[in-house]
């Protein structure tokens, strides 16, 4: 199997696009044969990861949205569907930290949630939709450790993230009889946007984590991920119904 062609003639939908975890994956699907709608709430860096991918000689276009909101997540799904006519694969995958505050701030719980939890499930009403309608389609959403267990993450991340992981799962036995494969990745602790930001003021958890990691005893890269994503997404993967993919170095164990 020539694992640069193998998306060949597919469209692949990625958001939180423009950074990390999701940017990596938008290239690897690009450079494996996929046309990729990149989305994400900031526009100038979803429009450099389309720059990049074309750079690399792939095809891409940009969709700026705010995931939080059901009705531009549809309006996303659409475009990216009125754009390139079609969305074999979905990969829900923007997303913030959550809160540590304490007292836990409402707001702030509700903000995460919605973009963690609800953006996936307003991406999916639409993707699900339209997959139904093409007879076939993969999804892989974003967890995290936090989807696993109780003890890695803020408190209104790990219920987003657990949320994920059981609609993913649910997902997966509800259309799974339909030709769509649904699973979700958990990852540990990897380099991005996302851990930039807690690494400078919490530097001894970023020591925990790494000691805590018994394989590499390192922290992950975005490409470890989208590794794994692409693989789900694959016809390789086609066994693989309602997972969720702990990629952790170990740390789960
Ligand atoms: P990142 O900050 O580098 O990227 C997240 C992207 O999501 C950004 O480009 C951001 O603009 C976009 N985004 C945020 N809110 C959005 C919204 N409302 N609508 C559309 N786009 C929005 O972070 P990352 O580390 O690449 O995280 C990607 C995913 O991986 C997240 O769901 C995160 O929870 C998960 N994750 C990350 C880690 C880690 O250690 N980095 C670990 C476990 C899970």
């Amino acid at each position: 199997m020539d694992l640069n062609t193998e998306f060949s003639g597919r469209v692949a939908f990625v958001s939180g696009a423009g950074s990390g975890i999701g940017r990596a994956t938008a290239l690897m699907f690009a450079v494996r044969g996929a046309t990729v709608a990149c989305v994400d709430i900031a526009g100038d860096a979803c429009a450099e990861t389309v720059d990049m991918i074309e750079q690399a000689g792939g095809e891409a276009s940009a969709i700026v949205a705010d995931l939080s909101k059901p009705d531009t997540a549809e309006k996303a799904v659409v475009q990216a569907l009125s754009t390139h006519g079609r969305i074999d694969h979905a990969f829900n995958n923007a997303g913030i930290t959550g809160s540590h505050e304490d007292p836990f701030d409402l707001e702030r719980v509700e903000k995460t949630i919605a973009v963690d939890l609800m953006g996936v499930i307003y991406c999916m009403k639409h993707q699900v939709a339209a997959m139904l309608e093409q007879g076939r389609g993969t999804i892989v959403n974003t967890a995290s450790i936090a989807g696993i267990s109780g003890s890695v993450g803020a408190l209104d991340y790990t219920a987003a993230k657990h949320g994920v992981v059981g609609f993913s799962g649910a997902a997966a036995r509800k259309y799974g009889g339909r030709g769509i494969r649904v699973n979700s990745v958990c990852p540990g602790v990897i380099r991005t946007g996302m851990t930039g930001e807690v690494e400078d003021d919490a530097r001894q958890l970023k020591e925990i984590f790494s000691r805590l990691s018994p394989i590499t005893g390192e922290l992950g890269d975005a490409e470890d991920i989208a590794e794994a994503v692409l693989f789900l997404s694959s016809d390789r993967a086609k066994f693989i119904q309602g997972v969720a993919l702990p990629i952790d170095g170990g740390f789960s164990i």
